[in-house]
């Protein structure tokens, strides 16, 4: 029997990946965390790996210490990508959450509060859902009887209407068909499963799952990267445990526009003279292996030139909002954010183009506190100005 045996929570396969551990450190390199635990190595991904053993050999204790350790860490899986005795280092980091949640010693208080918003107003922000189609314009009248559903996200619908309405904007002028729950829409649950709080994600993901059930929706579009990396992979899982059908096709909406791109019905072309440097969502590149479908739209756009940052695609760093720590540990997210936006400063870019709302929310704060000369612009933006250049406006 293995030693990690005792690892109670984890399933045998995760107990099995804490012995295979090479203590190698591979997965510090790229940590965007692990630089703010003032060089201790407890800081680090191997490290955790390192408790988890000593912990199911009965050697180490849970303490509210190595619970800081846990929530720090922005579940963005720069680890698990350069892991070499594939490890899955995030569902290790997420139910080690789950479990220290159970025991008491998490969440953070302000994680408790998006769970406990969500539970009341079904968004993590305590917004009413009321607002939640105030970005709706007059040329949104949503289609009865298509089975495309837009899946806003609370980010999108809440903090960055703009964004959510220029990308349906889009949609709506290509003549796709598109109905939209406004107002019924539940946080996907993605804020609470990354923060351990799986009972209070459940209960959201079940309402969600009945909403696309009585929509009838086989293609789901969404614009955030949480959303749909929650999605694609945790919401087929829950539905199996729930009992309910989950048969739907999830998309981030830069896969339906590089479908309609390459179906030649999404034509870019008028001119939008400008340098800029893509930033690779975490959730959207290494969570679905994203990369080149951003870039292929990129490359579409007459007048444009991409120039890349030190780290991209797999390597990309993490704007660090995910996870929760922009709510738990919001001064460490915005120094995060901050040595990423000096990484899009750096290329010379005049503008640093990214296609998740949790990113955008991270550089323009970033962008406002540093003075750093660079503009921002979500993806849609640009295919925007380059679709209808005298309507950009
Ligand atoms: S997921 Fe990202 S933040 Fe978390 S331990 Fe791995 S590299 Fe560090
Ligand atoms: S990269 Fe993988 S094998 Fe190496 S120390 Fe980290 S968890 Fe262990």
């Amino acid at each position: 029997m293995s030693a990690t045996q005792e690892l109670r929570g984890l399933s045998a396969a995760l107990d099995a990946a804490v012995d295979i551990c090479a203590r190698c450190g591979f997965c510090k390199t790229g940590c965007p965390t692990y630089p703010f635990g003032g060089g201790f190595e407890t800081f680090s991904p191997r490290a955790k790996v390192h408790f988890l053993r000593e912990f199911a050999m009965g050697r180490e204790a849970l303490t509210p210490e190595w619970s800081d350790r846990f929530f720090r860490c922005t579940t963005c899986e720069r680890c698990e990508t350069v892991c070499q005795t594939d490890i899955p280092l995030i569902r290790l980091w997420e139910s080690m959450r789950e479990r220290l949640v159970r025991q008491g010693l998490g969440p953070l208080p302000a994680q408790k509060r998006m769970m406990e918003n969500a539970a009341a107003f079904g968004n993590p922000y305590g917004e009413s859902p009321s607002t939640q189609t105030r970005w709706m314009l007059p040329e949104h009248a949503p289609v009865e009887g298509t089975d495309i559903l837009v899946f806003g996200g609370c980010t999108a619908s809440y903090r960055m209407p703009a964004m959510l309405q220029k990308g349906v904007t889009i949609l709506t002028r290509l003549g796709i068909p598109f109905s939209y729950a406004g107002g019924e829409e539940h946080c996907c649950g993605s804020p609470l499963l990354r923060t351990g709080q799986v009972e209070g994600a459940t209960g959201l993901i079940g309402r969600n799952l009945d909403l696309f059930a009585r929509r009838k929706a086989r293609t789901i579009v969404t614009p955030c990267g949480g959303c749909s990396k929650t999605l694609k992979k945790d919401y087929p899982v829950h539905a199996k445990s729930l009992g309910k059908p989950f048969d739907v096709e999830v998309l981030h909406v830069s896969e339906l526009y590089v479908r309609l791109l390459r179906e030649g019905r999404l034509v870019p072309s008028g001119r939008v003279e400008r340098v800029v440097t893509f930033h690779d969502p975490c959730h959207v590149g290494r969570s679905q292996g994203l990369f080149e479908e951003p870039r292929e739209l990129l490359g579409a756009i007459p007048g444009l030139r991409l120039t890349e940052m030190q780290r991209s695609r797999t390597e990309s760093r993490c704007c660090g909002a995910g996870g929760g720590v922009k709510a738990g540990y919001p001064e460490m997210a915005a120094a995060i954010a901050l040595d990423r936006l000096q990484e899009a400063v750096d290329t010379g870019a005049d503008t640093l183009v990214t296609m998740c709302p949790f990113c955008q929310g991270s550089f323009s704060q970033a962008i406002r506190e540093s003075g750093a000369k660079i503009a921002l612009a979500g993806l849609e933006d640009l295919l925007f100005e380059s679709l209808w250049p005298a309507r950009a406006a």
